[in-house]
Parts: structure tokens; sequence; C-alpha cells
């Protein structure tokens, strides 16, 4: 990675942990995760409202390092009312990109490419994969926790 796009990873790490996008609750939830990195200390909790085929609505709530926080907060922008087949496709490349693992793949990644700079500090990378670990749980199945949830619509 240039300088250019080091800035730029920082400039994007730094507006999304000040200002996460999709942050709180999210009552008509269907699918929820919750991901803990007991090396930083993030704490995590995604939910999803699938219907369609689509992930039609995303939040995350919970604390975490600027790393973890951006990353979930890319990760929520990225997919928002995405196809699910497509959250997938996502998945899979910034895992890939994420362990190092080949080309990073920027036609799928966007944005996201820009947390590739999270490479150079390895010990970083279990925070910026949080959020990931946490969606994929989600779109494999339903959580008891999310069902729980579905039958009571007006709790947070
Ligand atoms: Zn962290």
């Amino acid at each position: 990675m240039n300088d250019e796009l080091g800035l730029l990873y920082q400039d994007v790490v730094l507006d999304h942990k000040r200002h996460p996008r999709h942050h709180g609750p999210l009552p008509d939830a269907d699918r929820e995760s919750r991901g803990y990195n007991p090396l930083c200390g993030d704490s995590i909790t995604l939910r999803l409202r699938t219907g369609d085929g689509r992930i039609e609505d995303i939040a995350f709530e919970g604390q975490g390092c600027a790393i973890c926080v951006a990353s979930a907060s890319l990760m929520t922008e990225a997919v928002h009312g995405a196809r699910l087949v497509d959250a997938r496709v996502a998945l899979r490349a910034m895992h890939r990109m994420l362990s190092g693992d080949g080309e990073v793949d920027e036609a799928v990644l966007g944005k996201l490419s820009l947390l590739q700079g999270v490479r150079r500090f390895p010990s970083r990378i279990k925070c910026a994969a949080l959020a990931w670990h946490a969606l994929g749980d989600c779109l494999d199945e339903p959580t008891a926790a999310a069902q729980e949830q579905g039958d009571e619509p007006g709790r947070a």
C-alpha cells in the first residue's frame, strides 16, 4: 500500500469510527449474531432483517476499537439492500483479503478494499474481521436469539 492509500485508509477508518453507519438496534431483525474479540475487547451484535432474498436492513451495536467499528460500519454500508448471494460474495472476498490470501478483489470490494491497510497490523486483523464473522453467522441460519426477538418485535 502506498502512502496516499494509507492516508485514505486512516481517513475512512476515523470517519466511520466517529460516525458509524447503521449503528443502533434493529427491533424487527430476523437474524442476529454476537461477536467478541478477546484480544482487543471488541464486542458487537449484528442484526439483519432479510426478505425477498435480500438484506432489507442491517444494524450493529456494541463497542470496539476504531478498526472494529469502522469495519462493521463499512460492512453495513456495503451490504445494506444487497442480495444475499452478493453479500456472500463480498464476505468471501473480504476474508481472502484479510487473510492475505491472493489479490484484493477491488471490483467486488470497492471501498472495503481500503481495509487491506489493516494487513500491515496483523494484531488488528481480528478486529477488522469480527463484523464479517458475525455476518457469515447471520447468513447461514437464523439464531435462537434472533427468533426470540422476532416473537417480541417491540423489544429493543
Ligand atoms: Zn479491536
